[in-house]
């Protein structure tokens, strides 16, 4: 972490673990190719089909349905091309939920007019009773809900939405890109068909991920084709020393997780503690989401006269790393779709900023952002747009 700064943007992305730092060291030296039959092949082959077997132990699944992708999208991406399980057929229609990643909305291969977005509730948390109708009595469907939004942190019901969408005769994708490393889960408890993941955000190496299959799912149709690699579901040679960095990330992730979470936990609603004390006249800020079940490292925190834009730069400049809603398209600036599909106006959805803390997050590190908070927020509440613009 760079020296006298306040990382806590842990969403967007995490700092490399030295775990996973030094398994990817090792890895570089070991020349082999992971197909080559030959004893530098089957060392090359050997560190991924460790990781493989992390993995998969990580989340309950089984190693050899876990197809390592170049990350979170991609996974997501492969998850929405074609699967089925056993002795059923494909569905042809996609019901995604409203708060899903953009990679997720995209809609993979399916025809848009054959996808079907579901509602959120104000929460933040889908709405069953809107699920129901939209599978009973209807042609089997693909579903897309993940287990724990990015901006709010908000946990979705993944094991009823499984039900719901199994009755139905339907295949349930689950991106959980979020919730691996901070909360415990298991892919047969929630009854989940395909789940995706990625490295970057529990401490492993940027682009690497994994799509990970249940026992009966057949597929999905490889978005590369070439060589048979990843069983063939997924062509190239795979990135090894990522991989191997990615299984050692895990490992950390999973041995270190209750009681950095518990920790971090705490850590996170004392700074909620200090924006409530501080939030200027209008005492009419909201945590997003704060009712119902989250990730114990996210809070996304808004007040209606606030720019988040402004506010992110100003901290930034007190050497504070936060981030206005959703971080991921290429510097822009987008209103939250999340905060929009919950139900809020316009001044709160552009008011919105995400504090994400990780296991590197000190209570130094909340002091000083409750600090900047106080020092900020008079200018930063105040709507003379002329105080606003000198920012
Ligand atoms: N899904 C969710 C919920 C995310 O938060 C992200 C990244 O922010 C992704 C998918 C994409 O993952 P990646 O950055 O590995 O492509």
């Amino acid at each position: 972490m760079m020296q006298n700064r306040t990382y806590l943007d842990w969403n967007a992305t995490t700092p490399l673990r030295r775990e996973a730092r030094d398994a990817m060291t090792a890895a570089w030296d070991v020349v082999g190719n992971p197909s080559s039959i030959h004893g530098e092949g089957r060392r090359a082959r050997g560190l991924m089909e460790n990781a493989r077997a992390t993995l998969a132990a990580a989340v309950g699944a089984q190693s050899r349905n876990v197809i390592f992708t170049s990350g979170g999208t991609e996974a997501n991406a492969l998850a929405l091309s074609n699967s089925l399980q056993r002795d059923k057929q494909a569905p042809d229609r996609l019901i995604v939920s409203d708060i899903e990643h953009a990679s997720v909305l995209a809609g993979g291969q399916f025809d848009p007019d054959r996808i079907a977005r579901l509602r959120v509730q104000r929460s933040g948390v889908v709405d069953l009773d809107a699920l129901r109708p939209m599978l009973a009595g209807r042609p089997p469907a693909l579903v897309s809900v993940m287990l724990a939004n990015n901006e709010t942190g908000a946990i979705q019901p993944v094991a009823e939405v499984a039900d719901l969408v199994h009755e139905a005769g339907g295949l349930l994708h689950v991106d959980a890109v979020q919730a691996f490393g901070k909360i415990d889960f298991n892919i047969k408890a929630l009854n989940v068909d395909l789940l995706s993941v990625s490295a970057h955000k529990i401490g492993g190496p940027k682009g690497t991920g994994a799509l990970i299959l249940a026992e009966n799912v057949i597929g999905p149709r490889a978005l590369i084709q070439g060589g048979g690699q990843e069983r063939g579901r997924r062509a190239g040679t795979e990135n090894v020393a990522a991989i191997a960095g990615f299984g050692a990330a895990v490992a950390a992730a999973v041995a270190g997780r209750a009681s950095d979470m518990a920790r971090i936990e705490i850590l996170r609603d004392r700074l909620e503690q200090g924006f409530r004390q501080t939030q200027g006249k209008s005492q009419a800020g909201v945590i997003f989401s704060h009712d119902v079940a989250r990730l114990p490292n996210t809070t996304l925190f808004g007040v209606p006269a606030l720019k988040a834009e402004t506010a992110v730069v100003r901290f930034d400049l007190e050497g504070i790393a936060v981030s206005s809603g959703s971080a991921c398209s290429s510097g822009k600036v987008q209103p939250s779709h999340v905060l929009q599909a919950m139900g809020y106006g316009p001044e709160l959805v552009r008011s919105a900023i995400r504090f994400s803390l990780g296991w590197e997050t000190t209570d130094a590190d909340i002091d000083r952002a409750i600090k900047a908070w106080r020092k900020l927020s008079g200018a930063l509440l105040r709507t003379d747009e002329t105080v606003l613009e000198q920012f």
